[in-house]
């Protein structure tokens, strides 16, 4: 029987994401936090890339790798692997 990794859901007719088998409201709620953590790492790697001052530079890396745990803590809370495209993204180039 379908069960929700999260939520623990289950049911004949539950729908669940093949991806991460998770119920659609935990998938739903999984991926606009999961957006709104991402577009911040993106934002601050984008930043930290034009950034002529070392001192923002650092603040900017600093901000990614802040962000970066949050959404690994995300995965975990919803049981998760993070993805290499992930991992790739949230790693510090320092
Ligand atoms: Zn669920």
């Amino acid at each position: 029987m379908p069960q929700s990794r999260k939520c623990g859901k289950k049911g004949h007719f539950l729908k669940i994401e093949v991806d991460t088998r998770l119920c659609l409201s935990c998938n739903e709620s999984f991926a606009q936090k999961g957006k709104i953590l991402t577009e911040k790492i993106t934002d601050a790697k984008n930043t930290a890339s034009v950034s002529k001052d070392p001192t923002d530079i650092i603040k900017f890396w600093r901000l990614v790798e802040d962000h970066g745990s949050e959404l690994l803590a995300l995965h975990q809370l919803y049981n998760l692997q993070p993805s290499h495209e992930l991992l790739d993204l949230i790693e510090a180039g320092l």
